[in-house]
């Protein structure tokens, strides 16, 4: 897409909201559950996404397993979901770590995810599908860079459409490049996720916005991204509060074309510009 087409489809996104869990709840054929995961220093959020009708239900990179255990057993035990099987954005320990002991208490289910994730036992191809129950449909889209097996999520239930991006797309940011070049990254973003309908929520695997959009300012200063640094004074949490058109305006890895950031970068080309944003992210000290 080139930037003129991207703006004009940034400026026709919906304006930024403040979606509370309770509203979301209340529409929503599929429900999505956040456990943060903030004992120590980690900062990542395992989900929960459940099928209203057949209560079917399954969890997205339960690494941390007692935070994660607890919330599950009060699930299945007040009956509120029939729990299917674990999801997995990526192999990294922080996300697929815990895979082990969640089988061992639940044991014989299914481990959706790239081919290096503990135990696994499916791993999706490119748009290939699936369900949860029967009202939500799952497709996954190979995300490579950050690592060779990172694959995003994008999650539907007919009205409404979420994305879960691992490591790979956070709000106001993207992962480090660990097994993969920043033409990889650029495909991921700017090709395979910015095609995304621009209403789709993004769930990322850590809670990064406040630093993300810190390090986003001193590239680009524009009213999307001080709405986002506003939103972050006064929000801890920001999974699911921010669209893939929001990333459009905000995210400046998603806005490698804008004469701003490659005036910033010093780059024109757009793969130099992504490369160059990360090796200024890498050393921002915000
Ligand atoms: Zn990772």
């Amino acid at each position: 897409m080139n930037f003129a087409l991207r703006a004009i489809r940034a400026a026709t996104a919906s304006p930024l909201r403040k979606v509370t869990t309770a509203n979301i709840l209340q529409r929503r054929t599929m429900h999505i559950q956040s456990i943060p995961m903030w004992t120590g220093s980690h900062d990542n959020y395992a989900y929960v996404v459940i099928d209203d009708k057949t209560k079917d239900a399954m969890v997205i990179d339960p690494a941390n397993p007692p935070e994660v255990l607890p919330v599950l057993k009060e699930l299945i035990d007040s009956g509120k979901i029939n729990f299917k099987g674990i999801i997995n954005t990526h192999h990294h320990y922080d996300h697929a770590g815990g895979n082990a002991e969640t089988l061992k208490a639940y044991p014989h289910l299914p481990v959706i995810g790239g081919a290096k994730c503990a135990e696994v036992t499916t791993t999706p191809k490119h748009h290939q599908t699936f369900k949860i129950g029967e009202g939500v449909n799952v497709t996954a889209i190979h995300t490579p860079c950050h690592t060779q097996d990172s694959i995003c999520y994008f999650v539907e239930d007919g009205e409404e459409r979420v994305v879960f991006t691992g490591d790979t797309l956070f709000i106001a940011g993207c992962g480090r490049f660990f097994e993969g070049t920043a033409e990889e990254m650029h495909e991921a973003l700017n090709n395979r996720l910015a095609k995304l309908p621009e209403d789709t929520r993004v769930y990322p695997g850590h809670e990064y916005t406040k630093s993300n959009i810190k390090f986003g300012k001193s590239v680009l200063d524009t009213p999307a991204v001080r709405e986002l640094v506003q939103f972050c004074e006064e929000n801890e949490e920001t999974q699911g509060k921010f669209t893939i058109g929001d990333e459009l305006k905000h995210n400046v890895f998603m806005r490698v074309e804008d004469p701003e950031i490659q005036k910033a970068t010093g780059e024109t080309d757009p793969l130099k510009v992504m490369q160059k944003l990360r090796d200024l992210k890498n050393n921002f000290k915000g």
